[in-house]
């Protein structure tokens, strides 16, 4: 193929995640129906951590090489990366989560370390990413290397992008299920809460009885959640919000009456059996690599796919 253009589509954690990585070889250009603070990937908190995606044989590259990048971005100001403790608890006695072994620090929590309720818990050393900071570095990060960015005022054709010597990087998230007519992609609905003032300083997760975390963050703590296969709405619903921060204040005693709510958050992940990463030939002289599919783990994944995604680019061009 002669001088492809390079075209991602997708403005959320992956598709910056590819345009950067791209660029380090190509020109790129990133076109977006919406950019940050209006991606799905805005209203995640986060942190590292595997929830809701397969295969995990991938899953587990993916993991590694993300944290790797993850802790080099810790030393660029503003980034809004750091290192913080994760306690995930358990109802019961559990063995420690299948992913642990791939962090450099885990330990079991004392019994005093543990919330009323909780028999178990790990404590594990994972990034934690600030998405108001962290999508914004990652937007000028690259633009100022030269990338360029459009905004659609609609959701862009598949047909539309995949012109003569183009290879087109499908980062679609959600918006796959109609880009290019996947069925296999549904809505995982997320509702959080965000309270004041930083409370805590550890992450802390439950996925049972009921999906309910907490993350502190340098202006905010973030209280979730919810995972609502199937459902589309957008709108926070004030009941779910209440529940939240009733499960919350369980684990975390000083979120309380004084605590004040400031917004409540709403994103659907990405679901699918498993993560769409592959080369597609669509026709003899463009190709689209697909990247979306990432359910509840778009930056935990996010630099281990860049990554792959740009070998399939380098290897499409050859
Ligand atoms: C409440 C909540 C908490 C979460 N917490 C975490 C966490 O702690 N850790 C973690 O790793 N993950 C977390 N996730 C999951 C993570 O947010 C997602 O996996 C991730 O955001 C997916 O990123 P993406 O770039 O693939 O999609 P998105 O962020 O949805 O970006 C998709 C992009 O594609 C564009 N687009 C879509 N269709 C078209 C089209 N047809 N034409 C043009 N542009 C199009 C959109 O406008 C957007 O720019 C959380 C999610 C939620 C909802």
């Amino acid at each position: 193929m002669p001088d492809p253009q390079i075209v991602v589509v997708g403005g959320g954690v992956s598709g910056l995640s590819c345009a950067i990585r791209l660029q380090e070889f190509f020109p790129v250009r990133l076109l977006a129906h919406h950019l940050p603070p209006r991606t799905t990937s805005d209203t995640a908190a986060a942190f590292v951590y595997p929830y809701k995606v397969e295969p995990w044989e991938r899953v587990q590259k993916w993991i590694m090489a993300s944290i790797a990048e993850f802790k080099g971005q810790i030393q660029i100001k503003g980034s809004g990366v750091t290192m913080a403790n994760l306690m995930d608890l358990f109802v019961e006695e559990s063995p420690p989560p299948k992913w642990a072994d791939l962090l450099e620090d885990f330990r079991k929590a004392t019994p005093e370390e543990l919330p009323d309720g909780f028999k178990c818990g790990y404590v594990l050393s994972v990034p934690k990413i600030e998405t108001p900071l962290y999508m914004p570095y990652l937007l000028n990060r690259f633009q100022d290397n030269g990338g360029t960015v459009e905004r659609c005022e609609r959701p862009l054709e598949l047909a539309e992008v995949c012109k003569p010597d183009t290879i087109v990087v499908n980062c679609t998230g959600i918006g796959a299920r109609d880009f290019c007519k996947d069925e296999n992609v549904y809505p995982i609905r997320g509702q959080v809460s965000s309270v004041g003032p930083t409370l805590s300083e550890t992450i802390y997760v439950c996925e049972e009885p009921e999906l309910s975390y907490i993350v502190p963050r340098s202006a905010d703590c973030i209280i979730g959640g919810t995972a609502e296969v199937d459902n589309w709405d957008l709108e926070p619903d004030l009941e779910t919000s209440m529940k939240i921060f009733h499960r919350c204040s369980k684990i975390l005693k000083e979120l309380n009456l004084r605590s004040e709510v400031r917004s409540h958050i709403v994103g659907l992940r990405p679901g699918r059996f498993e993560v769409r990463l592959e080369a597609e030939k669509v026709s003899e002289n463009c190709t689209i690599v697909h990247n979306y599919g990432h359910g509840g783990a778009g930056f935990t994944l996010s630099w281990g796919c860049a990554d792959e995604v740009c070998q399939l680019v380098q290897a499409a061009i050859t």
